[in-house]
């Protein structure tokens, strides 16, 4: 299975990627994170990344194309994959399809997790993420038993630099303006599919694996 999961920021994409990883061994490809780890190394890409996504925005499209590109030739993409928070604008899914073509393997489908734009707010304000073991919380809806503190792992909980209100305002324009309109591109090719993101995490991942038709 080869997959795009679509959804605005705080649509619980990474949450849903990462259950579907656990339970069918898909690797996730997170663009998000692949910077992020960029610019925790500090690494000459990283450092010109981090001062967009400092500001909500993209992260210029050469940049990111390389980096899926290096990405998807690595040998455990070859029984299929997860892409998550790519593409992001639609010369990235249009440079994807190219890249797909060429090596004879399609998208399977691409998955829209719908949330009303009134609930993405609190869910990225509030988020808070384990610098140990990358567990996701939230301090409104999913807080950890001790504040600061993984339940799991007793790692220390951080807040994403990007998801300050600023520039979560920021990120939602983007993805308005730029990512939005990928809904329509993969329903003219066939392969969308659309799940309601509202609920808990687990009546979600029900919704989104009768959707991409897996056991
Ligand atoms: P995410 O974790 O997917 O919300 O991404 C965080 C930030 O990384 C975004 O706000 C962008 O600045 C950058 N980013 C992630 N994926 C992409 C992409 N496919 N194209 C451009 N920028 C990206």
């Amino acid at each position: 299975m080869r997959i795009v999961l679509l959804g605005a920021p705080g649509a619980g994409k990474g949450t849903q990627a990462k259950k579907l990883i656990e339970k069918y061994g898909l690797p996730q490809i997170s663009t998000g994170d692949l910077l992020r780890a960029a610019v925790a190394a500090g690494t000459p890409l990283g450092k010109e990344a981090k001062s967009y996504m400092d500001k909500g925005e993209l992260v210029p499209d050469s940049v990111v194309l390389g980096m899926v590109e290096e990405r998807l030739g690595q040998d455990d993409c070859k029984k299929g994959y997860i892409l998550d928070g790519f593409p992001r604008n639609t010369l990235q899914a249009e440079a994807l399809d190219k890249m797909l073509a060429s090596l004879n393997m399609p998208l399977t489908a691409a998955l829209s997790v719908d949330v009303p734009f009134e609930d993405l707010m609190k869910r990225l304000t509030g988020r808070r993420t384990c610098k140990a073991c990358g567990q996701m919380y939230n301090i409104y809806f999913k807080a950890p038993a001790k504040e600061g503190v993984c339940d799991k792992c007793s790692g220390e909980l951080f807040q994403r630099d990007d998801d300050k209100e600023a520039t979560i305002k920021k990120r939602l324009e983007v993805y308005t303006a730029q990512t939005e309109p990928l809904i329509g591109y993969y329903r003219n090719k066939g392969i969308l599919k659309t799940v309601s993101g509202t609920g808990s995490i687990d009546e979600i991942f029900k919704k989104v694996t009768e959707a991409l038709g897996l056991k």
